[in-house]
């Protein structure tokens, strides 16, 4: 079964992300659980925990379907002792309000060495972050979503991925999130069969489909190994209908939330009908 969906908006609280992600047909949904732009939030209150459950139960959201994401400010391989600990500090807030919303993963992008230090230590530092988010916390999985190597961001290859996963010491809720875009522009070529199969085997044997807890299904703007990050309308950019058709008829990618982060959040609901068709 795929599960398909969104990022949809939280606004208003977080209880309203399971009834925009039903009003636009989706079966899957991802949601920042505060403002992804400000270092601190207030908690979540118990009331509007207890929403958010109803209105998960009542629309069929159970957590296999829902990918929340963390705030872009965290950089869990901070160069320097005061932006990692604040970014710690933050990733652990965030693991604890998907743990008080019954939730089971967490995505976010690794971090950035900010030509600061060298690519071996900021890839040990994000284990490290991880293992400390992850002793402070129960069942819920850091999911390291692959990034498109824009400036000095890491986990661009599936190989540093696997490293900061290395040394991880719970592999039982450590996971990956791979998003389309950003494959294609960090230089694994999705756009037709044969680049599909190549970076999936690669994929499998460098990581390990066993680690895949959700897909972002986003177009590219910008060309292969562009290290640039501009996502396009599902079928518009440069990787075109092609990903999707294959994505949507390989069953390793069922069971998980499969999310939409595509600019033009007039046409979700389309988009995830064109999917659907795809996957007949
Ligand atoms: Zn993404
Ligand atoms: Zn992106």
């Amino acid at each position: 079964m795929k599960y398909i969906g969104a990022h949809v908006s939280a606004s208003g609280g977080v209880e309203n992300a399971p009834l925009n992600a039903h009003n636009i047909g989706a079966n899957a949904f991802a949601l920042f659980t505060k403002n992804q732009r400000q270092w601190v939030a207030a908690p979540l209150t118990k009331a509007g925990i207890a929403k958010f459950r109803e209105n998960c139960e009542k629309f069929g959201f159970s957590p296999m379907q829902i990918l929340p994401h963390d705030s872009y400010l965290i950089n869990l391989g901070h160069p320097q002792e005061d932006g990692l600990n604040k970014s710690r500090e933050a990733f652990l807030d965030e693991m604890q309000r998907c743990e008080q919303l019954g939730l089971n993963r967490l995505n976010f992008h690794p971090g950035s060495h900010l030509n600061m230090i060298d690519i071996d230590s900021c890839l040990r530092r994000i284990s490290d972050s991880i293992n400390i988010a992850l002793e402070k916390t129960t069942g819920v999985t850091a999911v390291i979503e692959n990034t498109a190597g824009q400036g000095s961001n890491l986990g661009h290859t599936f190989e540093q991925i696997a490293q900061i996963i290395n040394y991880v010491e719970d592999k039982s809720r450590v996971g990956v999130c791979v998003d389309t875009c950003h494959s294609f522009a960090a230089g694994y070529d999705l756009s037709n069969d044969e680049g599909f199969k190549k970076a999936f085997d690669h994929f499998e044997n460098v990581v390990g489909f066993k680690y895949l807890r959700g897909m972002h299904l986003n177009d590219a703007k910008k060309g292969l190994n562009s290290r640039v990050d501009r996502h396009d309308s599902i079928g518009a950019g440069l990787l075109g209908e092609q990903t999707f058709k294959i994505l949507m008829k390989d069953s390793r990618f069922d069971n998980m939330p499969l999310i939409l982060e595509t600019p033009n959040e007039e046409i979700w609901r389309d988009e995830i009908l064109q999917l659907r068709e795809w996957e007949k």
